[in-house]
């Protein structure tokens, strides 16, 4: 390996090339990242951090109307979006330096810089300095995608929401999926009107659709407007600051920021991949076998730049498993089966495994038990929220194959519970357990 300035060289300093780099440099390899951003990368300086930050700062908005039944005086609140976005920031500045610490910690070399990929062993910085590698793992990760139509330069993503100025009266959101439903759902709480505009009528597809028909109600009655089979025609900005919007089939309206969360695009361009051979999809995703190897030899790729699973946990294991595999003499695959997965909506929902639908065709017989019910909680507090726990099983083994839950905490109790369905547990299985009483998590095991 001495004939190469280093061992590893990771364009991408997110969670998988931050993973790769601090194992690889555990297991003994030379290694130095890029990163022209920050050190952190989208899941900590403008993804699931902060925004799982925001989505606490919003619940209060709920929970202090909710304290009056429970017979505390609560005088009127003002909600100060400066003060939640100052702290949030403050939060994404302390992670970004903790991150680094790690990389210099193992002695991981950053440059903070573009680097693109010259040569199967080279990477050409934007300085302009030549280095070279005997592996290079792109780690770039991936950006949001904006629909091409006039005026569509005047919204925003998900990469500027966290620092805007002030909070908008009125936002509409694009798109119906992850990021959508999550800033639906935060806007909403803070006091903004939310119109949430899709080109069909189905949110969060890929989900159990009695999970995500239930967040939809639940939306709607919370005041989030929806408006479906529709495409932009045009956004213009006003004098007045805001703009006006002219959707297909609809009136046109006016508001004050136009946030799109319209899917997200892996971020190769400008890397110099297909120069040097390595082959891209479609989307302009980096292909991969499943030891994460590009089709040139040298090269790897991990993380969203991929567009496998677009998830930090799974790209934090494509890191893993490629250090483990190339330095660590420990090779390993990942497990793509059974991987839970979250929305921070309002309420959240959570899943793991297959929707009933996904079961009904592959399976054919299948048994499906469900728990709709309001959280005591909700009781007290007067809110008509309704749970709902969806458990799908094998009809012939009664093996659970999957199982979707929306209602509070549903991530933080699916995550327990997906580990019972990776282990290919029974219902008869969850029977015998003890309910745990009174929590919300003891209908997992109470199911009809
Ligand atoms: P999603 O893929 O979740 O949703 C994209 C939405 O935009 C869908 O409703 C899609 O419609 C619609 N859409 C796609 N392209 C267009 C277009 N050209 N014009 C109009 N609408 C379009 O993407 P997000 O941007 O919300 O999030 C990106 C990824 O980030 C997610 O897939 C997820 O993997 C990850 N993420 C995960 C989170 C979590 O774990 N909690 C939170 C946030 C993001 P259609 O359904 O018809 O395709």
């Amino acid at each position: 390996m001495a004939d190469f300035e280093f061992d590893l060289f990771v364009i991408g300093a997110g969670s998988g090339g931050t993973r790769a780099s601090r194992v690889s440099a555990a297991h003994g390899a030379r290694v130095a990242v890029a990163e022209e951003y920050r050190v952190g990368g989208t899941c900590v300086i403008r993804g699931c951090v902060p925004k799982k930050l925001l989505v606490y700062g919003a619940h209060f908005a709920e929970d202090l109307k909710d304290a009056r039944r429970f017979g505390w005086d609560v005088p009127d609140c003002h909600f100060d979006w400066t003060v939640l976005r100052d702290n949030v920031l403050a939060d994404v500045d302390r992670l970004n330096g903790l991150y680094t610490q790690t990389l210099d910690n193992n002695g991981v070399e950053i440059f903070l810089e573009h680097a693109t990929v010259t040569g199967p062993h080279e990477v050409t910085l934007a300085s302009g300095r030549k280095i070279t590698a005997k592996y290079i793992l792109v780690a770039s990760g991936a950006h949001p995608h904006v629909p091409d139509f006039p005026g569509s330069d005047l919204g925003i993503t998900s990469n500027e929401v966290f620092h805007l100025n002030a909070l908008p009266k009125r936002i509409l959101i694009a798109g119906g999926g992850y990021i959508a439903n999550e800033f639906a759902g935060i806007f909403n709480e803070l006091g903004s009107h939310v119109t949430l505009v899709n080109r069909t009528d189905v949110i969060l597809r890929g989900y159990d659709h009695s999970i995500r028909d239930r967040l939809l109600q639940i939306s709607i009655t919370k005041g989030i407007d929806f408006r479906f089979h529709t495409d932009f025609k045009k956004i213009e900005q006003l004098e007045s600051g805001g703009f006006r919007v002219e959707l297909t089939k609809h009136e046109p309206f006016e508001v004050d920021c136009v946030l799109f969360a319209t899917g997200r695009v892996p971020n190769t361009r400008g890397l110099g991949l297909a120069e040097v051979g390595v082959e891209l999809d479609d989307k302009g995703a980096v292909k991969v076998d499943a030891d994460n190897r590009s089709s040139v030899d040298s090269i790897y790729a991990v993380g969203d730049v991929t567009n496998r699973v677009q998830l930090t946990p799974v790209a934090i294991r494509e890191g893993q498993a490629f250090a483990d595999t190339v330095f660590g003499n420990k090779p390993h695959q990942v497990d793509y089966s059974c991987i839970p997965s979250a929305v921070f909506s309002h309420p959240p929902m959570a899943g793991v495994g297959m929707t009933e639908s996904e079961a009904k065709n592959k399976l054919g017989s299948v048994a499906v038990y469900m728990s709709d019910f309001r959280a005591m909680k909700n009781v007290l507090a007067d809110r008509h929220e309704r749970a709902l726990y969806k458990m799908i099983c094998d009809g012939t083994t009664g093996k659970v194959v999957g199982l979707h839950m929306i209602g509070p905490d549903a991530p933080e109790i699916l995550q327990a519970a997906a580990i019972a369905v990776k282990a290919g547990l029974t219902k008869d299985a969850f029977d015998q357990t003890v309910a745990l009483h009174p929590t919300m998590s003891e209908e997992l095991v109470l199911m009809k």
